[in-house]
This record gives C-alpha cells, sequence and structure tokens, in this order.
C-alpha cells in the first residue's frame, strides 16, 4: 500500500487522485487526444514539493510524468498509473531591468514572462503561442519571433535549478555542473526537473511592426518563390512564420475573409517601426494580398495573436522536418499538399530560422538543426466533436504531405515531434554525436532513466 496521506500531509500544494475534485481537469493536455490516467497528480507549491515528490515516486516506484505548460503534441507531461509531478503553479517571474535577466520559474507560460519583461520593454525569445510551457520549450531549444536577432531560447538561458532524479537540488550554468547546463540547452526534459530558469532579456521596446498578409492559396508558388528571396536577404531583426491553411475567424479578420484558403506571412520586426514598414513594404506590395494586417502594436498583442486559433482540447496530430531554402521542387510539394486537408482547421506552419540561431557554435548547446533554414510542422486538427469525421483523413494529409517531403527532409526540432514518432526520430533529432554525448550525461544524472516519459535518451548502461 502506497503511503499517499503521509505524502499529502508533507506538500505545501495540492495531490489530487482519481477520486478527487478537479482530477479530469488536472490530467488533460493541451492536445484532446490524449487520455491518460495517473494515480496521483501532484500540483507542487515549490521547489521543496518537487524534491518531495521525486523522492516519494522513487521509494514507491512511481512512474514520473513532468508538466510544465502541458502543451507538448505527444502529451509526455501525463502518464497512466504513475505520478505526474505538475509545475503548473509555479508561474512566478522575477525581472531584473538593470541586469536585464528574469528569473522564472518551471511551470511558467510564455504569457508570464512576456507580461513580467514587457513592463520594461525588454523580452527574450519565446514561443509564437503564448499558452505555451517555458520549461519544455526552453529544454528543447525554444524557436520565435525573436529567434534570428537573439537566438533561440535556450542561447539566452544563463542558469537553471534542477532536481535530479536522486532528488538533490543543483544550479547548472556554464561554471556549475557545465555538462548538464549544454545538455538542458536542447536534450529536453531527460536530466531532472527544472525549477527555475534564468534568462537573459533583450531592449525590444513594447512595440513592433507585425503581423501576418494573406494571399489566395492559388498564389502559393509565386508567393513562396518571392518569398525564398525575400527571407534569403531579410535582417536579423525580422521574423517571419509562414502560415497555410484557412483564415481563422480572428477578431481582426473581417467576416468576408473566415474560413478562405490562403497562404499568410506574419511577420514581426522587432526593432524602430519605421525601419520595420521599409523592410517589409516589397513583400506587403508584392502580387494581390487579399488581406494585410502589418501594423505597429503591442508586442504583446502579437505574442498573444494566435492564441485562440490553437486552443486546448482539441485533437492534434503533428508531423514535422527541417528544411533546406525553398527550391523549385520543394515549392511544388507545397503547392501540392498545404491545402488538400479535409478539417477547415488543419493548417501548417513553416518557420525561418538562419540569423543568430546559425552563428551559434554548434557545439555549443544539444539543440541541433542551426543549419536548416526552415522547419514546417504539419498539424492535422479537429474539434472533439469532429473525431469521426476528420480523424482519419487529418491523420492521412498529415502523414501524406509530410511523406512527400522526404527527398527534402535534414532532420527535426524535437520539441514538434509526435508520440508516433518514437525513438528513430529522436536521433534523427540530434545525429550520433550529439545523442552520444547526451547519453553519457544521461548516464551521470540519471542512469536509471527516472525520466523518460519524454523525448527519451536511453542512458548508456
Ligand atoms: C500550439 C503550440 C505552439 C508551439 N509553438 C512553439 C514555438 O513557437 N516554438 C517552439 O520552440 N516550440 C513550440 N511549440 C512546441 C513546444 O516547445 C513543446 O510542445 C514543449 O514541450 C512545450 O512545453 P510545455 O512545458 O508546455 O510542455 P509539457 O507538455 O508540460 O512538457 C513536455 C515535456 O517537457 C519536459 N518538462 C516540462 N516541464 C519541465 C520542467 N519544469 N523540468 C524538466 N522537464 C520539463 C517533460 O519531459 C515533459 O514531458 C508549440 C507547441 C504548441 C502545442
Amino acid at each position: 500500500m502506497v503511503p499517499i496521506n503521509d505524502f499529502r500531509e508533507t506538500l505545501r500544494g495540492t495531490l489530487i487522485q482519481p477520486h478527487d475534485k478537479g482530477y479530469h481537469e488536472a490530467r488533460a493536455v493541451w492536445n484532446g487526444t490524449i487520455d491518460r490516467h495517473p494515480a496521483v497528480i501532484t500540483k507542487c507549491a515549490g521547489t521543496a514539493d518537487v524534491i518531495a515528490a521525486v523522492t516519494f515516486a522513487r521509494e514507491h516506484d512511481l512512474e514520473i510524468a513532468v508538466r510544465g505548460g502541458g502543451h507538448n503534441v505527444a502529451g509526455t507531461a501525463v502518464c497512466n498509473d504513475g505520478i505526474v509531478i505538475d509545475l503548473s503553479e509555479m508561474r512566478a517571474v522575477w525581472v531584473d531591468p538593470r541586469t536585464r535577466t528574469a528569473r522564472v520559474q518551471g511551470g511558467a507560460l510564455w504569457s508570464d514572462v512576456d507580461y513580467e519583461t514587457q513592463a520594461h520593454g525588454l523580452a527574450t525569445t519565446g514561443g509564437i503561442v503564448s499558452h505555451t510551457g517555458v520549461a519544455g520549450l526552453t529544454l528543447g531549444g525554444g524557436i520565435g519571433w525573436l529567434m534570428r536577432k537573439h537566438g533561440l531560447t535556450a542561447d539566452n538561458l544563463i542558469s537553471a535549478d534542477v532536481v535530479t532524479a536522486d532528488g538533490e537540488f543543483i544550479r547548472a550554468s556554464d561554471d556549475e555542473h557545465s555538462d548538464l547546463f549544454w545538455a538542458l540547452r536542447g536534450g529536453g526534459g531527460n536530466f531532472g526537473i527544472v525549477t527555475s530558469f534564468e534568462f537573459a532579456l533583450h531592449p525590444v521596446g513594447r512595440t513592433v511592426f507585425a503581423g501576418p498578409v494573406f494571399w489566395a492559396a492559388d498564389d502559393t508558388a509565386d508567393v513562396l518563390r518571392f518569398y525564398r528571396d525575400f527571407a534569403r536577404d531579410a535582417p536579423d531583426e525580422l521574423g517571419t512564420v509562414i502560415r497555410f491553411g484557412t483564415i481563422p475567424p480572428l477578431p481582426a479578420v473581417p467576416e468576408e475573409f473566415h474560413w478562405r484558403p490562403a497562404i499568410a506571412i506574419n511577420a514581426c520586426y522587432a526593432a524602430p517601426v519605421n525601419e520595420g514598414e521599409r523592410v517589409l513594404r516589397p513583400l506587403r506590395e508584392h502580387g494581390t494580398p487579399i488581406l494585410d494586417l502589418v501594423s505597429p502594436k503591442p508586442y504583446l498583442a502579437h505574442q498573444g495573436g494566435l492564441d485562440s486559433t490553437v486552443p486546448h482540447g482539441w485533437h492534434y496530430y503533428w508531423k514535422s522536418t527541417d528544411l533546406p531554402e525553398l527550391s523549385d521542387d520543394l515549392i511544388d510539394v507545397f503547392v501540392d499538399h498545404a491545402f488538400s486537408a479535409e478539417s477547415p482547421r488543419s493548417y501548417s506552419v513553416l518557420f525561418h530560422l538562419g540569423g543568430a540561431v546559425s552563428r551559434v557554435d554548434h557545439d555549443a548547446t544539444a539543440y541541433t538543426g542551426r543549419n536548416s533554414p526552415h522547419n514546417i510542422n504539419i498539424n492535422g486538427v479537429w474539434r472533439p466533436d469532429e473525431e469521426e469525421k476528420y480523424a482519419e483523413s487529418e491523420t492521412a494529409w498529415t502523414r501524406r504531405f509530410f511523406d512527400a517531403l522526404e527527398p527534402h527532409r535534414e532532420g527535426v526540432y524535437v520539441n514538434f515531434l509526435d508520440a508516433d514518432d518514437g525513438t528513430p526520430r529522436v536521433h534523427e533529432s540530434y545525429g550520433e554525436y550529439t545523442y552520444r554525448r547526451l547519453a553519457e550525461i544521461k548516464t551521470e544524472y540519471d542512469p536509471d532513466n527516472v525520466f523518460h516519459l519524454n523525448q527519451n535518451i536511453k542512458p548508456t548502461v
């Protein structure tokens, strides 16, 4: 018999079991297809609870899942039968504007970080959807609007406080446990539970020149050929993400455009607005845009602009790959597949990397993929009440599109792997050299693979 009640008494946070109120809300993650039933969910109030939970789980041989923002598409933040060590109530953010740094608790979301840092006109690279967790995103690398100027999120990590598989509390930085610090910047949740992150911040200001320009789906080939040259010469201050799909019914979108198939180039120029106007003019004047929503706007508004398009609880199926520059053959794949999904909610996004991401020494962190100028995330999407109608067609569309990209594939961003991608794609993500180095560090910090519900690096013993 596991002495749950004794454990409950030791915690400052809340312990939730299947018969408790709130259990079903607490076990739900962003991807509504994930339906797991843990025996215990520990909503930690602080680091002491995390240490207590790791110690308790190990003493009683409970499988551990670790939850930050709960956003991972593969649903690794929740398990069946075991314990979820849930940091979602540890969301504090402390900003020091003098040193331009922030300390962020391990369950914070990007909206928490953006809100606190923007009070000082500061920011660091975060995800393009602000209800994503800081922890999972940072530990996988972290790509977003600011990365071409300021690097990956992981490149901005100064230190991390970690509870190890032995329940020990340590700090990892360039000066302490530097091997672990290297592994945490790309190696995911394999090495311990991060209770707080310290980030470098940058003077981004509160206003950016940003938003999407839409063209009809039929213009895809022409727009991508133009974009190929435009992106190659773009300054680091410009972040762009291309979205293929129907136009979501956002408040800023006039009703006549809702659900029309379109290619959108969404931009964020994080420097003076007048410069952004000049840099983005050729893009906005290219061809015949059907809708142009680029304008000066609060950085916070742009960061949250896509949030409602990917709500919690819908059903999602993903496939992703890194890609080279957009050759004519590759553009043909987009033309043939990007708009053939059946669900109007399915879409794909193509990120533009390069800039500061590619200038960091490739051995400096465990993130791979610095050589690839793009990565794509193909997202089959349907609502829970549309399971029968779309589950099969959208899964098939996602796979078909992904398969057609096969001749162009270059690797994969570990944070975009779905549950069925499995071990071979974890290897694909890291490549042999980085995987081997990660496995050695895993062996040192977690030889029993206690933290294995993730994109798993196996210890070498
Ligand atoms: C809508 C959407 C948009 C996205 N956009 C971007 C984007 O713009 N850029 C980008 O880089 N990625 C993006 N992602 C991917 C995102 O980086 C991953 O889904 C990431 O895992 C989310 O982190 P989380 O903390 O919310 O995840 P969770 O599901 O909570 O956790 C995922 C895994 O991370 C580990 N983990 C979580 N918290 C901790 C912790 N405190 N300590 C140690 N390990 C921990 C665990 O192994 C866990 O299994 C997006 C995802 C979604 C769903």
